[in-house]
């Protein structure tokens, strides 16, 4: 887990500083003054609708959006399920 991490924290780097250091959703600065924001980072296609891990498929995204899109994401999966089960 620890390597794993050191990863990750290598690639969201290196994805904040392709990006200028801005949010890919909001384009709002990384840990700017007055916005304490950190880096995450996001899948362009979530890994559950098959996303890969490849770089192609990463962005860094403040935790805001990241966490926004993720409970939309799951939401919708939720509403699709929901259809499927009602069928
Ligand atoms: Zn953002």
């Amino acid at each position: 887990m620890g390597r794993r991490n050191k990863r990750n924290k290598r690639i969201r780097h290196e994805l904040a500083k392709q990006q200028g250091f801005r949010c890919c959703y909001c384009k709002r600065v990384f840990g700017a003054k007055g916005t304490p924001l950190a880096a995450t980072i996001e899948h362009r296609q979530a890994k559950m609708d098959g996303g890969s891990g490849k770089r192609e498929n990463l962005a860094a995204a403040c935790h805001h959006c990241n966490h926004m899109r993720g409970a939309q994401m799951n939401t919708a999966r939720q509403r699709r399920k929901a259809k499927t089960a009602a069928a």
